[in-house]
């Protein structure tokens, strides 16, 4: 059995993946409306990725025989008024899920459990290059956002983004 702060913690992080994936899902919507189908594209894939962390920590507590408890899930409660604030909303909030999981990574170190530490491992990086794409968005935006003939073309870039299952598998 895990112990049970680790365990509590781990638990709602199902609900905190589950919640961006609704969040980003919001954004997508956002820029559907805004008629930037790339950009949506591109929030949508990050939606599906979400609902992939959600179930990795789902898979790893019932592997180790572990209740799972599914909470409610907030609505997203953002209110953007430009592109930027959507940019700007993804990167906070994949820095409050970096916090979140070096929260559960403190529990586990010490409590000496390993091997929810080497789960996630995998996360500590995936948050490592969640905030550097976040940041990149944010990044292209400001050079490029202005000038309509260069949104278009970035709407284009961000149309190629294709979905992939995350290389971590748990079975
Ligand atoms: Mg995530």
């Amino acid at each position: 059995m895990l112990n049970k702060k680790v365990a509590d913690l781990l638990n709602d992080q199902i609900n905190k993946e589950l919640y961006s994936a609704y969040l980003y899902l919001d954004m997508s919507n956002y820029f559907e409306r805004r008629g930037l189908n790339g950009f949506a594209n591109w929030y949508m894939i990050q939606a599906q990725e979400e609902r992939d962390h959600a179930m990795l920590f789902y898979r790893y507590m019932q592997n180790n025989d572990c209740p799972v408890t599914l909470g409610a899930i907030a609505k997203p409660d953002k209110v953007f008024k430009k592109d930027m604030d959507v940019l700007k909303a993804g990167l906070e909030h994949e820095e409050y899920v970096t916090a979140s999981i070096h929260t559960i990574y403190d529990a586990a170190n010490k409590v000496k459990d390993f091997r929810t530490m080497q789960f996630l491992d995998w996360f500590v990086k995936e948050q490592g290059e969640e905030e550097t794409n976040a940041r990149d968005m944010i990044s292209k935006m400001e050079l490029f956002g202005s000038d309509a003939r260069s949104l278009y073309m970035l709407n284009q870039e961000l149309a190629a983004r294709v979905y992939s299952t995350p290389s971590l598998v748990l079975d």
